[in-house]
């Protein structure tokens, strides 16, 4: 894997552009909340835009039809989060501890790989998943990664 500094404003906005398709079937309605300050972390733009694809993803997923997801980017711990809040089912507590196990899956036709591959990707770059849901209220993923030293 190629490390290079990523711009993730700019990364999030051509995730959510990639993903219009699925979030338009959906009339789902997304709001990206970027900060004023630009943040930057080092790795591999395709591993990290693959971490979003997947996360967002499962947010038009979880989803009712007209449902809300909400991406925001800020710093929190000293480190730049993005958190994907959508307005779904939400998650069993007895769930959200099996979530990155690879091929677990709760969907008919889903492969369980996605979160599985988020996290280890993350981690790979020095960083971590924080999921916090609410059944009958929705789910906020959040993904922490370092900020790059120019600008932390
Ligand atoms: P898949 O999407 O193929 O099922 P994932 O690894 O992406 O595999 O997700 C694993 C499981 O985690 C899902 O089947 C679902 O039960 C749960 N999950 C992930 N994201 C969400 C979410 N935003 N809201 C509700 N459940 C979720
Ligand atoms: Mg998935």
């Amino acid at each position: 894997p190629l490390f290079e500094k990523v711009n993730i404003c700019k990364l999030l906005q051509d995730v959510t552009l990639l993903m219009e398709g699925q979030l338009h079937s959906k009339n789902a309605a997304v709001t990206v909340i970027l900060p004023v300050l630009g943040c930057t972390t080092v790795g591999d733009i395709c591993q990290l835009k693959q971490v979003f694809i997947n996360l967002l993803k499962n947010a038009v997923e979880a989803v009712p039809y007209e449902g809300q997801v909400i991406v925001a980017i800020s710093r929190q711990q000293g480190m730049v989060a993005i958190t994907i809040e959508d307005n779904g089912n939400g998650i069993p507590r007895e769930i959200v501890e099996k979530l990155g196990t690879p091929f677990f899956t709760t969907k008919e036709c889903g492969t369980g790989l996605g979160l599985s591959v988020c996290y280890s990707i993350v981690q790979n770059h020095g960083g971590r998943i924080i999921v916090d849901s609410q059944v009958g209220k929705g789910t906020v993923f959040t993904v922490l990664l370092p900020v790059t030293g120019d600008e932390s």
